[in-house]
């Protein structure tokens, strides 16, 4: 028509195109789950903004997801009568991706199909997926609350000359949201098929909340065929998974599941599901992924965590469900005892979301605590990933220290190897006798701290140190000053105290050697002047000359250089 515009795709988009069709390729299942999720969330997006304006259910509550197929034609179509979209969102929704950690995305391409596969998997496969088995794909939308003469329609064929653009037009449309049509490519049409689209919903998107529709089909005794009727049915259980017992749900329900919420391809490390009863009543079923996102360092990420209330939808990102150092945990939590028009606002406020944090907080320790003993490989895989982020709750989380502490890992001169594999606990088991301390280094990569000349006289000793390289170590050390009774203490500051470790003999040369270089000292100290406070003779070192030590109570000389850095 005269009103199309035509547009092209953000490079990026081009990108995704291009590998999502060649890597996903025997994956291509995938699409309808996609495609469904999404429907999915615009619904759940409908009903969040209709708490504030009712009136954008426009005489139709009754939320629904439809699946139809035309033989004819070639087309697989699915519906919502979600949010929908105005004309401005569909082209930067489906016209570009806003996520960040994009470019790094890009970055880690190898070209590699099967690794490919998997980056595209964590970064999210999403709407475009569509493309894996359509070469044309038509969208129509409006907008909830819109008039009928704000529908759009945006196409996209990947095939000759206008691959890599797409256009929309204004349309009308009476349906509020959004309607995907897919061209199917030639060899795809096993798709067109009730059966084949049923059994991919019950395997892909039977834990979806909304109804998933077809029309019934019947066998046709004179045409000896199936025959699609007008009439209605529900494929999918939509019902709550959460709200079933645990021994209800399989393993790959709970998987199935986790992909949903988790926008994740891939499958969760771990989950925990429990009903929590007594003054507050509430259910959490929370997972801990397998992957990072790419948006983990991003500070307004989203949180992972979808609100219910009665197993009506009620948010997403409740980021008052879950403290900041466990921002990578995704799942819901359903309350018995909220009232459905809880607004962000009330929640900011709210005791009864305090408890449920607290509760969900202590689940997910738990999790780990449980991984860390009993699964040490997966625990392993955990650390890798989020292990930086979890170090920041011992700051953040007074209540649960401990705990948390008790999760930490750490490289230590015992392995030698940037590994972080030892614990707290590991390391007093392996305290020499004598020893009260727990000591530590920190540095600004591995190598420097192994090769910190603080430690010579641990190395000679055969005392074990805990050297620290992650920025926010200097932020746990700052947080955690003991574990178990046993004082955390810089190997880098103040007067080494060794305590029943000492030499007497060792101390007693160094005392008179301080005597007799005092001569020495105070020329350093005078040449060097306002740089430093004090030159003193050490029994610390045992090959390099000399070395720079911080004030007991001062700030360690690495956290200095990270604040200096920082502008501070
Ligand atoms: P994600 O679901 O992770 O955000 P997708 O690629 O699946 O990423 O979808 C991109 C965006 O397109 C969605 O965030 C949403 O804003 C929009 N979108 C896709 N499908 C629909 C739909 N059925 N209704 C409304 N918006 C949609
Ligand atoms: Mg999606």
């Amino acid at each position: 028509t005269a009103t199309a515009q035509t547009h092209a795709f953000q490079a990026e988009v081009k990108q995704l195109l291009h590998l999502m069709i060649h890597s996903l390729y025997s994956n291509r299942e995938i699409f309808l789950r996609e495609l469904i999720s999404n429907a999915s969330d615009a619904c759940d997006k409908l009903r969040f903004e209709a708490l504030d304006a009712p009136e954008l259910f426009e005489n139709d509550p009754d939320l629904a997801i439809r699946v139809g197929f035309d033989k004819s034609a070639r087309t697989i179509t699915v519906s919502d009568n979600g949010i929908g979209m105005s004309a401005e969102e569909v082209v930067t929704h489906l016209g570009t991706i806003a996520k960040s950690g994009t470019r790094e995305f890009f970055g880690q391409l190898t070209g590699d199909r099967q690794k490919d596969a998997n980056l595209i998997g964590q970064f999210g496969v999403g709407f475009y997926s569509a493309f894996i088995v359509a070469d044309r794909v038509t969208v129509e939308t409006r907008r909830a609350g819109q008039p009928a003469s704000e529908g759009v329609r945006w196409e996209c064929a990947m095939t000759g000359e206008t691959a890599g653009e797409y256009t929309t037009e204004a349309i009308e449309r009476a349906a509020r949201g959004t309607s995907i049509t897919l061209h199917l490519r030639e060899d795809q049409d096993d798709l067109l098929s009730g059966w084949q689209l049923r059994s991919l919903i019950r395997k892909y998107s039977d834990h979806i909340l909304q109804p998933i529709l077809m029309k019934k089909e019947e066998w046709d005794e004179d045409k000896k065929e199936q025959v699609v009727s007008e009439e209605d049915e529900t494929v999918n259980q939509a019902s709550a998974l959460w709200a079933k017992s645990k021994n209800e749900i399989t393993d790959d329900e709970y998987k199935a599941f986790y992909k949903h919420v988790g926008h994740d391809y891939d499958e969760p490390l771990a989950w925990t599901h429990n009903r929590v009863e007594g003054r507050h009543e509430y259910t959490q079923l929370l997972y801990i992924p397998k992957h990072a996102p790419f948006d983990l360092w991003d500070r307004n990420a989203r949180h992972g965590i979808k609100l219910y209330v009665k197993r009506v939808f009620i948010m997403d990102d409740a980021e008052k469900l879950m403290p900041t150092y466990l921002r990578f945990v995704r799942g819901v939590v359903d309350s018995a005892d909220l009232p459905l028009n809880v607004s962000r606002e009330i929640l900011q406020e709210s005791k009864d979301i305090d408890t449920i944090r607290a509760g969900c907080t202590k689940r997910v320790l738990g999790l780990l605590e449980d991984l860390a003993e009993n699964d040490k490989d997966n625990y392993a895989a955990f650390w890798k990933e989020f292990g930086k982020v979890l170090k920041e709750g011992t700051g953040e989380d007074f209540a649960n220290k401990d705990k948390i502490a008790g999760l930490l890992r750490f490289a230590s001169t015992h392995a030698d190897t940037p590994d972080e594999t030892v614990s707290l606990a590991d390391y007093i088991g392996r305290m020499k006798e004598g020893q009260d301390k727990i000591y530590y280094v920190t540095a600004e990569t591995f190598n420097a701290a192994k090769n910190s000349p603080h430690l010579e006289i641990f190395r000679k000793k055969g005392i074990e140190v805990l050297l620290l390289s992650d920025r926010v170590d200097e932020w746990v050390t700052g947080n955690l000053t003991e574990f178990d009774g046993k004082p955390l203490v810089s190997v880098a500051k103040g007067g080494l105290d060794l305590g029943e470790l000492e030499d007497e003999e060792e101390k007693k040369e160094a005392e008179k050697a301080a005597d007799e270089y005092k001569e020495l000292l105070d020329r350093v100290k005078a040449s060097l002047g306002e740089r430093v406070k004090d030159v003193r003779v050490t029994h610390r070192l045992t090959d390099s000359p000399a070395c720079l030590v911080a004030d007991e109570h001062d700030m360690g000389m690495n956290l200095a250089r990270i604040l200096k850095a920082a502008g501070q």
